[in-house]
């Protein structure tokens, strides 16, 4: 066995991901699996999208590109850099957008290669992420102007990010206003704007607590299909949370005024913060970059060198372990 392992179980999230779909489905919401933790991964994304998501999204146009050939409909969910339009044109069908010099960019490109991209314009509505602030109406309507112009962009829908870093929990209201601005734009437009992208698995959490409006129909999924957990961390009752152990192993044991187990993992793979002992004796007491330090004093098992202890992780970890080449992975398919 090589160390540090990770064990991902794709039976788990095939399960996450049918619950979710089902979750979503019986609201008419479409679901974008966002896979970003999973670094490109194919075994993941395939079992993911074998559970019939409508749409795989993802952070890097370098996973997109290596999804290429699973047949489904591809977004961008990060804004793209100008520097990457033609890969974004060429292996992607959506993108979350803001600004306009890039939807004329991806305008250009869709044209040359005679696609009509679709773009979901994103609105701030609070959380200083990306997107045109909601209160901005002129700069929306500008952008919106513009963008019905370009002859091989679809404005296929408009979205929002919640609970994310600037920690803008969904509410009724907040949705409503993404309603509203939908509406006001088709009037002014007369145009059909077909999407609203209310949010990840942080909108799901509320599923059953706020009322959400019947017109938000996508929503970007990825923390519940991962690892079962939605808004501030918090886990699904229908959902697995341990889709996902890590394995590093001991390379010296200390007997001070406690027992220590040093292990051979660090920062360069993962913060320790984002580890859970799964020994709930065990205490994580320090990290650098080439070790991990344990207290293992109060554990009832009897550890020795090269013994593996186990972890979860959180979402962070889980993206740090899965883009480290110092890890190994491994896949299970039955628990
Ligand atoms: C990561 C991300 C998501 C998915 O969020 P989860 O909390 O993992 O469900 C959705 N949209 C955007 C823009 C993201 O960056």
């Amino acid at each position: 066995m090589k160390y540090p392992l990770l064990i991902i179980d794709l039976k788990k999230i095939k399960e996450n991901t049918k619950n979710v779909i089902k979750m979503c489905k019986e609201r008419d919401i479409e679901v974008a699996a966002v896979t970003k933790v999973f670094a490109g991964n194919l075994k993941v994304v395939k079992s993911i999208v074998e559970c019939g998501v409508d749409i795989l999204a993802d952070s890097r146009i370098q996973n997109l590109t290596k999804f290429k050939d699973i047949k489904i409909k591809k977004m961008l969910i990060r804004i793209p850099m100008m520097s990457e339009i033609e890969k974004v044109v060429k292996y992607s069908n959506i993108s979350l957008v803001s600004e306009i010099e890039t939807i004329i960019e991806i305008n250009k490109y869709a044209k040359k290669s005679g696609k009509i991209y679709k773009i979901i314009l994103m609105i701030d509505v609070g959380d200083l992420r990306e997107g045109i602030y909601f209160e901005n109406q002129e700069k929306i309507y500008s952008v919106v102007q513009k963008i019905i112009k370009l002859k091989n962009i679809e404005l296929n829908g408009i979205g929002a990010n919640f609970s994310c870093f600037g920690g803008v929990i969904p509410t009724e209201k907040k949705l409503k206003m993404l309603v509203d601005i939908k509406e006001n734009l088709e009037k002014k437009f007369k145009i059909k704007i077909k999407t609203i992208s209310g949010g990840s698995s942080g909108t799901l959490s509320l599923f059953n607590k706020i009322n959400i409006p019947e017109e938000i129909n996508q929503l970007r999924c990825g923390a519940s299909i991962a690892l079962g957990i939605g808004l501030n961390d918090k886990p699904f009752k229908n959902l697995y949370q341990n889709t996902c152990t890590l394995l590093v192993e001991i390379v010296e044991i200390k007997n001070k005024a406690k027992k220590y187990a040093i292990c051979a993992i660090g920062e360069q793979e993962v913060k320790h913060e984002y580890l859970i002992p799964i020994d709930k004796n065990i205490k994580i007491v320090d990290e650098n970059q080439d070790y991990l330090i344990l207290d293992i004093t109060d554990s009832r098992k009897f550890y020795k060198i090269g013994d593996a202890i186990d972890f979860y992780v959180t979402y962070g970890g889980l993206l740090s372990l899965m883009t480290s080449i110092f890890v190994e992975k491994t896949y299970i398919s039955h628990c």
